[in-house]
């Protein structure tokens, strides 16, 4: 007889010796006390401990502002609570409608399209116009995301991949293609595990040469850049050069759910082709009408936009003043370098019990090994305390674990954003990455 238990038992084990196991940290969160939570420790004998959160994606706490709060409980009393079936079957409701009409005008794009989540926004666009461009090539960022790779497995499109960020790579796998094939440039705006961000007038210039459509994951950009919130297209004016423009309402929209915005005929075909967009029941009202909220609110404001900015700002030129040596870029990623997966996980544990700080340590297979890092995000929300707090706890792990300091900091003053830090190490050339 086959050992069903055993076999999954042993699957796990197999993670446990890589180091690779998952465990969650449960949260109670609270918008009253943001950026400040509830964890409930393991076990039952503590009770819940307010821990300070640095690792959120709700980069701009909208999805604890009292607009789209209200939009949320307002949405369900009014319309009640599940959509009631798939968008052909009595799912399509005015909120989800108008939600897709908010986010093609924050593109600028004729038509936008809205999935459950993200992930499957990205694989069901890209698998669907790679199943629909007869023999296309993808073209894939060594460092895409997970949803864009599974996407591309599905299209069973030819795939190339091109090293991070790097256009001249880029070129030279465009050339080697006949002209006239069809050809898909699939890329993410900002890198969510390093902050990097992608030379996007490079890659739109080289598919225009080449005869190529453009896909860009705008994840980890929308709300927090561009005069609208629109992303890194929306701040350098590119969105019209970019055929597909891709996003999440789980992130800086503090909602759920994610989506397409491109040109009528695109948002159609995958429509009208894609089974994950078809044979699922569609966002509930409350959940569409909370995210529209968010979008509309920053359309209009930049106020959190630039005071996560200054937050951002501060958090790194004090973490560069102590020394730590954190990963240049220009977004508003913080990437603290750890280098090692086991201390990574221990200085994410002890930052917990010992600090109340919450960061979850990112090792492979998300970033590659070497590079194992604490991933640090600032909101609107974090205060000067908090930052001081989060400098001495730091401090006190690194020295505690004897982790390795930025030596090129200590002998030049405080640099800013863009300054000279630890460059990052070479993560190009591989697609083992599986951010998140
Ligand atoms: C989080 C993420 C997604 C998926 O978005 P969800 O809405 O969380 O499913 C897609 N792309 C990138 C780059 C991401 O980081």
């Amino acid at each position: 007889m086959m050992n069903y238990d055993g076999i999954f038992a042993g699957a796990i084990d197999a993670l446990r010796e890589e180091r690779r196991y998952r465990t969650f940290a449960t949260l109670v969160r609270n918008p009253e006390t943001a950026p400040t939570a509830l964890w409930q420790p393991p076990g039952e004998t503590r009770g819940p401990q307010p821990v300070t959160v640095w690792c959120s994606n709700d980069y701009l706490c909208m999805g604890m502002h009292p607009d789209v709060i209200e939009a949320s409980t307002e949405a369900s009393r009014s319309f009640g609570t599940g959509a009631g079936g798939t968008r052909n079957i009595s799912g399509t409701h005015q909120k989800v409608v108008e939600l897709e009409q908010e986010l093609a005008g924050l593109h600028g794009k004729e038509a936008a399209l809205v999935f459950t989540s993200g992930w499957v926004s990205n694989f069901a666009a890209i698998s669907t116009i790679g199943t629909l461009l007869p023999d296309c090539v993808i073209f894939s960022d060594a460092d895409n995301h997970n949803s864009i790779i599974e996407g591309i497995g599905r299209s069973r499109c030819e795939k190339k991949i091109w090293r991070h960020n790097d256009v001249t790579h880029l070129e030279q796998l465009l050339a080697a293609e006949p002209h006239d094939r069809a050809k898909l440039v699939v890329f993410e705006s900002l890198y969510s595990m390093s902050g990097s961000i992608a030379p996007i007038g490079g890659i739109a210039a080289l598919a225009e040469r080449y005869g190529a459509m453009t896909y860009i994951d705008e994840v980890h950009a929308v709300g927090l850049y561009g005069p609208q919130g629109g992303g890194i297209c929306d701040r350098d004016g590119l969105a019209d050069q970019i055929d597909v423009i891709q996003g999440t309402l789980a992130k800086g929209f503090g909602s759920l759910g994610g989506y397409v915005a491109a040109n009528a005929s695109i948002v159609d075909a995958i429509r009208s082709y894609a089974p994950s967009f078809i044979f699922t029941s569609t966002m509930p009202p409350s959940v569409a009408a909370s995210a529209a909220a968010a979008v509309r609110h920053l359309r209009r404001s930049k106020a959190e936009r630039d005071q996560q900015q200054a937050v951002t700002r501060r958090v790194r030129r004090a973490l560069q003043a102590a020394r730590l040596p954190v990963m240049a870029n220009e977004s508003h990623i913080i990437p603290v370098v750890v280098g090692e997966a086991q201390k990574c996980t221990a200085a994410s544990q002890m930052l917990l019990e010992r600090h109340k700080i919450y960061v979850q340590p990112i090792n492979y297979p998300t970033v590659s090994k070497g590079t194992e890092r604490l991933r640090l995000t600032p909101t609107p929300a974090h205060r000067d305390v908090h930052i001081d707090l989060l400098v001495a706890a730091l401090s006190d792990v690194w020295a505690s674990l004897e982790l390795p300091y930025d030596e090129r900091v200590a002998r030049s003053p405080i640099v800013g954003m863009t300054g000279d830090a630890l460059d990052p190490k070479d993560m190009t050339g591989q697609q083992s990455v599986r951010a998140e």
